[in-house]
């Protein structure tokens, strides 16, 4: 789990939102957002001043936006070239083509939709800001639905602000287990605060993973996950190549370069890397 990169300015975030207002044909939605150009335009201001001040819990609805829900979301809904142009925008700005190849928010899946983190239905003037638009799998997508804030507290990590940590806090303990293999392994998060949160940045963390069930999820792919790392480890001895743990030890350095120590493919590649048994039966099995 890493931070993004977020779209910078200029151009300016608001002209994101009047590309994709001057490019619709005239009529009722096109005039409506017209009239309310200017009010927008602030509320952009808002969202991007309460992001850099990591104050977005803050934010309050709008009515007089809430009253245009219909025309601020036909926005995102008609994916028009002009809003397919913000995705593209928010996916060349990573610092790496494989970057966005798993969802930020899980890390095991494809990103295959956007979040709104400030949900739509009550922001629907953020709908194509792209400081609200998290690529994400349609599974924590749907899981998060309108759900961000509870008692004036966030709930999940925005990607483009939050602090994630670049201590290891999640980790997997192997264990034996009764098929092929043999080896199985179940993921936990660390009690304790990492040296680089604070209390309260923490607290998101641990929120975010628990609202998104995501040890669970993690626990129900890892068994295919250890089948297929002892596949690319077999296969790599069987070609010649160096000694396992060295290999799966670079494999998981360079994964974490690009989804961050956190990443649960990360922490199981070590984790294996570090069990005689694990490295016994690939060596046994590639001979
Ligand atoms: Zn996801």
């Amino acid at each position: 789990m890493k931070k993004l990169n977020s779209v910078i300015e200029p151009p300016h975030y608001f002209s994101w939102h009047e590309n994709i207002v001057n490019s619709k044909h005239t009529g009722e939605s096109k005039t409506a957002l017209q009239e309310i150009s200017v009010n927008v335009g602030l509320r952009y201001t808002v969202l991007k001043n309460n992001v850099s001040n990591k104050t977005i819990q803050s934010i309050t609805i709008n009515e007089e936006m809430q009253e245009n829900s219909q025309y601020l979301l036909d926005c995102y809904k008609n994916k028009s070239k002009k809003t397919k142009a913000i995705f593209e925008k928010i996916k060349s700005v990573q610092s790496s083509e494989r970057t966005l190849s798993f969802c930020p928010y899980c890390g095991v899946t494809l990103p295959n939709t956007h979040d709104h983190y400030l949900p739509a239905e009550i922001f629907p003037e953020f709908s194509v800001h792209p400081l609200n638009l998290v690529p994400c799998c349609s599974n924590c997508n749907s899981s998060k639905g309108m759900r961000w804030l509870e008692g004036g507290r966030r709930l999940f990590l925005h990607f483009y602000s939050d602090e994630v940590s670049s201590n290891q806090y999640l980790h997997v303990q192997l264990h034996q287990r009764p098929d092929a293999l043999g080896i199985g392994a179940k993921f936990y998060i660390s009690e304790n605060v990492p040296q680089d949160l604070s209390a309260d940045e923490w607290e998101l963390v641990r929120s975010h993973y628990t609202k998104l069930l995501l040890i669970d999820r993690y626990n129900k792919e890892v068994n295919s996950e250890i089948s297929s790392i002892f596949d690319v480890c077999r296969s790599h001895l069987a070609s010649g190549g160096p000694d396992v743990a060295s290999f799966l030890n670079n494999y998981s350095a360079n994964e974490a370069g690009i989804y961050g120590v956190n990443y649960w493919r990360v922490v199981l590649m070590r984790e294996l890397a570090n069990s005689a048994e694990f490295i016994d039966k690939v060596e046994e099995s590639a001979h």
